[in-house]
């Protein structure tokens, strides 16, 4: 994601990054950790940022002394990528005294390790900060997923439009849009099948929402009940349209079985865009009410033409 909506896979074996410029170095380093997660490595600052990038580790260890750029300037630049924010960056260095220490947790270090350091202590410290990072993930795993269905929850959606109106009053910003998707006839459903089958029919149409919409920057999250919203920054009323067309063809063909409703024997759902212009200086909270007031408008507008469909705020009225 590129929202800044902190979504959190879960947890893998943990990776352990190992930037040093003296080899000999990350062999003995990586023999101390090597039992708590897969180990990569790189021999400058340069070479760190990459493979923070490609590798998105769980932990950093990292030199203070290298050629070119330093220890320091590698740890805030690696604090400035995505994901990597809250990633425990331990420093193990011969630099000693308070001064070298205190710039390097000014730099986003959370520890510092003196060389020559002993293996237990560097073991011991690396235990204790990927236990914690691995917490830290559940929690905002928790926190930011719906337990039903396993999307993004409303306080993810929350966060990502109030990042994305932000960026909508800057200058030179792109459109946003959103789209509400709304399951049709979906208490005759529960109704029909029980509690229990209209939660599996709301996870299966979820797993269809959030894998159709793939570009970066696009969120898929469940709004309450049987309603979902799909944010999509960038995308102009047009596009808007393709995507949210795109879902109600998905969900159509999942083909679920729907027979209690008058009008049709599938599960569909339902769908508003709305769209908002690129709109420098403007007030945030004004945006966002107009912004889901004309989404969940044109959502009413689907339901009364009929259901399984798609209305566009501000277009095909009438
Ligand atoms: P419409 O086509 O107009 O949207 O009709 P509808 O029946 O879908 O609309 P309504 O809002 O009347 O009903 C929504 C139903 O969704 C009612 C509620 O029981 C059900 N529902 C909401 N949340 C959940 C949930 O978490 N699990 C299940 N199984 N049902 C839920
Ligand atoms: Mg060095
Ligand atoms: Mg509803
Ligand atoms: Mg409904």
């Amino acid at each position: 994601m590129t929202t800044g909506f902190p979504f959190v896979p879960a947890p893998v074996q943990a990776r352990i990054l190992i930037v040093d410029d003296d080899v000999a170095t990350i062999r003995v380093l990586a023999q101390v950790v090597q039992s708590q997660g897969d180990v990569v490595f790189a021999t400058g600052g340069a070479d760190a940022l990459a493979a923070a990038r490609a590798e998105r580790p769980d932990l950093v260890l990292l030199d203070a002394e290298m050629e070119g750029m330093d220890g320091f300037q590698t740890c805030a630049a690696l604090r400035t990528l995505p994901g990597m924010g809250d990633v425990p960056i331990l420093f193990v260095t011969s630099h000693r005294g308070v001064e070298a220490e205190v710039r390097a947790l000014a730099a986003g270090a959370v520890d510092f390790i003196t060389k020559p350091f002993h293996p237990h202590i560097v073991e011991a410290r690396v235990r204790t900060h990927l236990t914690l990072k691995q917490r830290t993930d559940a929690l905002l795993r928790m926190a930011t997923l719906d337990g039903l269905t396993g999307i993004a929850n409303r306080r993810a959606l929350d966060t990502g439009l109030a990042h994305e109106l932000r960026r909508l009053t800057q200058p030179g910003a792109s459109p946003l849009s959103l789209v509400l998707a709304d399951v049709d006839h979906f208490k005759r459903y529960n109704d029909f099948y029980g509690h229990q089958a209209g939660d599996d029919c709301l996870r299966a149409v979820a797993g269809a929402l959030a894998g159709s919409v793939r570009r970066a920057g696009d969120l898929a999250a469940r709004f309450g009940g049987e309603e979902f919203a799909i944010l999509l920054p960038g995308a102009d009323a047009d596009a808007a349209r393709t995507v949210a067309e795109k879902l109600r063809r998905t969900v159509v063909s999942l083909a679920l079985p729907h027979a209690a409703r008058p009008d049709a024997d599938l599960v569909t759902i339902s769908a508003g865009a709305a769209t908002l212009p690129p709109s420098p200086g403007g007030d945030v909270d004004a945006l966002l009410v107009s912004l889901v007031a004309a989404a969940d408008q044109a959502l009413y507008r689907a339901k009364a033409d009929g259901r399984n469909r798609v209305a566009v705020a501000g277009r095909d009225a009438g």
